[in-house]
């Protein structure tokens, strides 16, 4: 459920009208639903009730806007993140430092001292030779780093290959089969206490059965290496439950992912980590853009909106689907390309699509862009910054400021030599 709906024939977010934005902010712009944000978090925390010691970090890099990241504090969620930057988003939003965890498979040295010293919670370490570089830095320091080993399963994701993290040849985690070696190397050093382990297996899942596999190879390892003596207190389920981008798209559902969990999980007696990105965050933004032509083309005609790849990567990167809607459609559609402006044929949104029908000057949003939207905009063609704006009822705000070309080309320089 959202807070995305039609009122007096116009697209609202929550009580504000899309057109007001648009009109106020200009286009292309991210408007997400603080409402929407609140219930997908409570709805994910609910789905884990039956289960005894949950901790919640939302994986940042879905969305890291520090609005987003303040509902989401307040909410009770903590933070998944990949570098620095997102570690500082979420302490600048006010998350706890034990409430943060850093993933992530090219950790600097200067970023695993800058979360030692911030005392994050958890350390995922993606190889072995990390753990004792880690141990290193911490017992130098007179601290210890909560750690777990991320583990790859080997196990087939079914998602988009680009998303895909589970399989051996993918650069995640170590080998399942090495893991007990590397804990036995890796739990006695000074500087680390290896906790457990983590697993993560791919985005926009469809089907539990992939996670119920990995994580079944989990609690193998977890009973073996108790066997082997080692103490384990946590395990970090990752995240990866996908989302509706298509009107007829059926997903599991937070409760059924709960009752798998609580099902494969019922001995393992750990406390576990939960780190949903797309699930809190993908349908609660759209991008709403205006309609720039309707250029005539050899079957169907192109739309061409002024948002493009530079602020929605997804069509390009991944051949993603976003649906297309008019903000005051008008009950007839029509069969169009959709596509942006930036000067690459791979900047097309959909092909052959029916659509609302649209002219020059009308707005449209393409849904479900709250996640891996606007975190993942660039420049690109020159293009300004796409900015974000963020609703709570009736109240909206500008989240993120457009960036303007100006500003980036400041931050550019000719060298003397070059200069006449
Ligand atoms: C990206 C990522 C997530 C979040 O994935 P979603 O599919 O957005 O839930 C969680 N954990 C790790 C380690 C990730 O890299």
């Amino acid at each position: 459920m959202d807070h995305f709906h039609f009122s007096n024939g116009e697209l609202h977010v929550e009580d504000v009208p899309v057109s007001r934005i648009a009109a106020e902010v200009g286009t292309p712009v991210y408007i997400y639903s603080a409402s929407t944000f609140r219930r997908h978090a409570q709805v994910f925390r609910e789905g884990l009730s039956a289960l005894p010691r949950v901790h919640l970090a939302y994986a940042i890099k879905a969305n890291p806007n520090i609005a987003v990241l303040r509902v989401l504090a307040d909410e009770g969620y903590g933070a998944d993140v990949v570098s620095v930057g997102e570690m500082r988003r979420a302490l600048a939003a006010g998350m706890k430092p034990e409430d943060i965890v850093f993933s992530g498979v090219g950790k600097t040295r200067a970023e695993l001292v800058a979360a030692l010293e911030a005392g994050i919670g958890q350390f995922n370490l993606e190889l072995e030779e990390e753990g004792a570089v880690l141990a290193e830095l911490a017992h130098e320091r007179g601290l210890v780093a909560p750690a777990t080993l991320r583990v790859n399963p080997d196990v087939d994701a079914g998602t988009h290959a680009k998303i895909s993290t589970g399989r051996k040849e993918n650069k995640f985690g170590v080998p399942i089969d090495q893991a007990l070696g590397m804990f036995d190397r890796l739990a006695g050093l000074p500087g680390i206490d290896l906790k457990g382990v983590a697993c993560h297996i791919g985005s926009q899942l469809g089907d539990l059965a992939p996670l119920e596999a990995a994580y079944k190879r989990v609690g193998e390892l977890v009973a073996e290496l108790r066997g082997a003596g080692h103490r384990i207190t946590r395990v970090d389920l990752g995240g990866g439950l996908g989302v509706p981008y298509k009107p007829g798209d059926v997903m599991p559902a937070p409760a059924a992912y709960g009752e798998m969990v609580a099902r494969v999980t019922k001995d393992w007696d750990v406390e576990l980590m939960f780190e949903p990105g797309r699930v809190i965050a993908g349908n609660a933004g759209v991008l709403a853009t205006e309609v720039v032509w309707v250029k005539p083309g050899v079957a169907n005609p192109y739309v061409i909106v002024d948002a493009a790849m530079n602020d929605l990567m997804r069509p390009a990167l991944y051949d993603a689907h976003h649906d297309f809607v008019a903000v005051r459609p008008t009950g007839e559609t029509m069969m169009a390309n959709i596509a942006g402006p930036v000067c690459e044929t791979g900047d097309t949104f959909a092909m052959n699509r029916e659509i609302d029908a649209v002219k020059s000057g009308d707005l449209a949003v393409f849904r479900t862009a709250g996640a891996y939207g606007a975190t993942m905009a660039s420049t690109y063609n020159s293009r300004p910054l796409v900015p974000e704006v963020m609703v709570e009822g009736d109240r909206f705000a500008v989240v993120a400021d457009r960036i303007a070309a100006e500003t980036i080309i400041a931050a550019e320089r000719v060298p003397e030599w070059l200069k006449k």
